[in-house]
């Protein structure tokens, strides 16, 4: 695909209004929620693969990352984060595995816990990408837009369970300015965002309903029943909850007969990559500061009016060329 003077101007001004907007964004309440029932999950350890990890990689990867290479550094830096010859690996998220199970000892107890992206009420990953990639949706799932996907990992810093996972050599910014931005584009979970709106349950939900029956792991429906169950079965079988506060509320609840105290205290014992703080403060609701707010946006403008110089007199030369094709 080359891309023309014309093509990238939308997208620079898709870019820029997406910046823009987001300024005023709020905590949004989708449709959707799911209950994460930690009690209930063997983990699948009967099977070669988790079937809910199975079916999330079979419903996505015609989406997965093709990078091209030689990969290039991500300036300054001389590293860039290529999982391509590790597409195998399911024992955590890459951009190739958008949900794992954690497999955890709390006090003497095996315990099996599904990970992938909470979909926060108020996502820090949404609000911070300086460049507009990610979106919260009516039905409570925050997506990326991997076409417009500059692989900076903004959104991967401030999100609080860092769940967000980069394939270099991947994305908008090979066109743009291969060897001095980005370094390739994020992946994670979208709740299934083609299923969902059209009204079918995510794969990994449907997953492991065929194997648990009646004793699923998942459950998946409208918010308001899936909190009313969460808060019925705290109340009447002591259950834990967790996702329900942390990060200022998602559309994720985790229930467990163990506390997330104990759970998150062994994650730490063991050093694991991705743990469970029960005290999850929204960054963005902690750190909005109107006046930062509009500094940090202005920068972004610059950069974005430096990149757009920077194309369009790249381009010059060949736009004559490129336009007879559009
Ligand atoms: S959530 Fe269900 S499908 Fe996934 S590992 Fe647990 S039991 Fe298996
Ligand atoms: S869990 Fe992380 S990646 Fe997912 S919506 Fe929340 S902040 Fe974003
Ligand atoms: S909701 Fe869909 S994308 Fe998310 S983990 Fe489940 S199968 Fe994967």
């Amino acid at each position: 695909m080359n891309l023309t003077r014309r093509k990238f101007f939308v997208v620079s001004s898709a870019l820029i209004s997406s910046m823009l907007i987001k300024s005023n964004a709020q905590a949004v309440e989708g449709r959707y929620a799911t209950i994460i029932d930690i009690s209930k999950c063997d983990g699948c350890t009967d099977e070669s693969i988790p079937r809910c990890v199975l079916a999330c990689r079979e419903q996505n990867k015609s989406r997965f990352p093709e990078p091209k290479k030689p990969i290039q550094p991500y300036w300054p830096r001389k590293i860039y984060e290529d999982w391509s010859d590790k597409r195998q690996k399911i024992d955590t998220l890459t951009p190739y595995n958008w949900i794992f199970v954690q497999k955890l000892n709390v006090e003497g107890k095996d315990i099996f816990i599904p990970r992938r992206c909470m979909h926060c009420d108020n996502p820090p990953c949404v609000r911070g990408c300086p460049f507009g990639a990610l979106t919260k949706r009516a039905y409570g799932n925050s997506v990326i837009n991997e076409k417009i996907c500059f692989g900076g990992a903004k959104c991967r810093d401030i999100c609080p369970w860092q769940i967000p996972q980069r394939q270099a050599g991947v994305g908008i910014y090979l066109k743009l300015l291969p060897k001095f931005a980005g370094g390739g584009v994020m992946y994670k979970c979208d709740l299934c965002k083609d299923r969902i709106e059209k009204g079918q349950e995510p794969a990994c939900v449907l997953a492991c309903r065929d194997r648990l029956k009646e004793n699923a792991v998942f459950v998946f429906d409208e918010r308001k029943k899936i909190y009313e169950l969460a808060y019925k079965k705290k109340k009447e079988e002591g259950l834990f909850i967790y996702g329900d506060r942390q990060n200022g509320g998602t559309s994720t609840l985790y229930i467990s007969d163990i506390s997330f105290d104990l759970i998150d205290r062994a994650l730490n014992e063991r050093n694991e990559r991705f743990k469970m703080p029960v005290d999850v403060k929204n960054k963005i609701q902690t750190t909005f500061n109107p006046i930062g707010k509009v500094v940090i946006t202005s920068g972004f403008l610059s950069i974005a009016g430096a990149i757009v110089a920077a194309v369009v007199s790249k381009n010059k030369k060949t736009d004559g060329d490129e336009n007879a094709k559009d």
